[in-house]
């Protein structure tokens, strides 16, 4: 007999069901309630990963079912064709939080916000002879034809090409190549302020500052993709704000919405004006209830003071992780609640599982690299139980099967 009857019996129906393409998860979860989650078979889990730094205050956050539910009873849906209250704030609220004139664009993902980015960029470009974009190797815009046109990732994005779009990929945090490959022909260049489906990969200090530099010398736009890095993750706003950078167009959306979706596009200065009337648009950008979730997350994150809690907890964690001696731990990277615990061997797979065994959801992110990203309320006491038991967990993910 299974110790996991509920967790058997909706896995082979998900399988029966579902596509392929996810595979079958090895956790089917039914509730959480702050950084806590709960299986189909009772069994409780520490959130370490906030369905990919989705749930920024955690689940079940009174402010986000407040705000949801407010709103789900007032007006649920608008369309583009009319105005709604809320979007208006979002938008004036993201960019005075990121400190710059602009225009947003509401959509409701993460790869929808990089199709407006992409459109916008051969928009402003149209009639030019800007005819390339450049992104980085490892990369991760998306899964949508235009989004994985800027994947670096071939095994995700050759199977499906050829795309329509002249691409160049470029080493990532290696300024000279940026240069070399950015000329006066180039209409964009694509980059994550730090890599996160590589890894939580950040670059060289300095080399945002280099993308702005070499943008600003050859009039291409610069466009960075904070979905996963954005709205607190790393300690700051935006995770561009460390290296004070100003984008030309940046876009958001995971921990935007706090469990949500929703995704937005920011066109900074003229960048906001680049569309013309017809050019974009989404049914449901923009959708009253998800803004109303964004405006909750915001507004908790500024008057909770979560910057600052996430840099706090973060560097303890980071520290305390840093400190642990074990043979298959060989570092530690990221910033804020933003990290990737680092292996000495490529047994990711097995460490997450030893990890859920032992009530913490973390992931796999690369054979050797252990993504986690906590709901930005995780407290000091959660993150040392992580530690704490993090040799253990180790310890049997060294032994285990491959
Ligand atoms: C997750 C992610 C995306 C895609 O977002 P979806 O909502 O899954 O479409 C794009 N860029 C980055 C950096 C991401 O982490």
């Amino acid at each position: 007999m299974s110790v996991w009857p509920q967790y058997d019996t909706w896995a082979g129906r998900f399988s029966a069901a579902l596509m392929p393409n996810y595979g079958v998860p090895p956790v089917a979860l039914a509730r959480g309630e702050g950084c806590t989650v709960w299986d189909v078979d009772g069994n409780s889990y520490l959130d370490f990963i906030a369905g990919i730094a989705v749930s920024s205050l955690g689940h079940a956050h009174p402010a986000l079912v407040d705000a949801v539910s407010k709103q789900v009873a007032t007006l649920a849906h608008t369309s583009n064709l009319f105005i709604h209250q809320p979007e208006v704030l979002l938008a004036e609220r993201l960019l005075a939080l990121l400190g710059h004139d602009g225009r947003v664009f509401f959509a409701n993902s993460g790869t929808e916000a990089n199709e407006a980015a992409l459109k916008l960029v051969l928009r402003n470009a149209a009639g030019t002879g800007r005819r390339y974009v450049v992104a980085a190797d490892n990369g991760f815009h998306g899964r949508t034809m235009g989004a994985l046109a800027l994947t670096g990732k071939a095994a995700i994005r050759e199977p499906f090409g050829p795309f329509g779009l002249d691409v160049r990929f470029v080493p990532y945090g290696d300024a000279d190549a940026l240069k070399n490959a950015v000329t006066d022909e180039c209409a964009g260049v694509f980059l994550e302020p730090a890599q996160g489906e590589a890894g939580v990969v950040p670059p060289p200090h300095g080399y945002l500052t280099a993308a702005r530099q070499i943008c600003d010398a050859t009039g291409a736009v610069l466009v960075l993709d904070e979905i996963q890095s954005g709205v607190g993750r790393t300690g700051t706003w935006f995770a561009h704000q460390h290296e004070g950078v100003r984008p030309d167009v940046l876009t958001l959306a995971k921990g935007l919405g706090g469990g949500l979706p929703i995704g937005a596009c920011i066109g900074v200065g003229r960048f906001g004006q680049t569309f013309a009337k017809g050019d974009h648009g989404s049914t449901f950008g923009g959708n009253p209830v998800a803004v109303a979730a964004a405006l909750a997350v915001l507004h908790t994150i500024e008057v909770d003071g979560l910057l600052d809690h996430v840099a706090k907890v973060g560097a303890e964690l980071s520290d305390a992780i840093s400190a642990l001696s074990h043979p298959l731990l060989s570092g530690i990277r990221g910033q804020g609640l933003w990290l990737a615990v680092l292996l000495a061997e490529p047994r990711a797979p097995q460490v997450q599982a030893a990890a859920q065994r032992a009530g913490f959801l973390v992931n796999a992110v690369q054979p050797d690299a252990i993504r986690l990203a906590p709901p930005l309320t995780v407290t000091s006491e959660q993150a040392r139980s992580l530690v704490d038991a993090l040799p253990g967990i180790l310890d049997t993910a060294s032994t285990e099967e491959s």
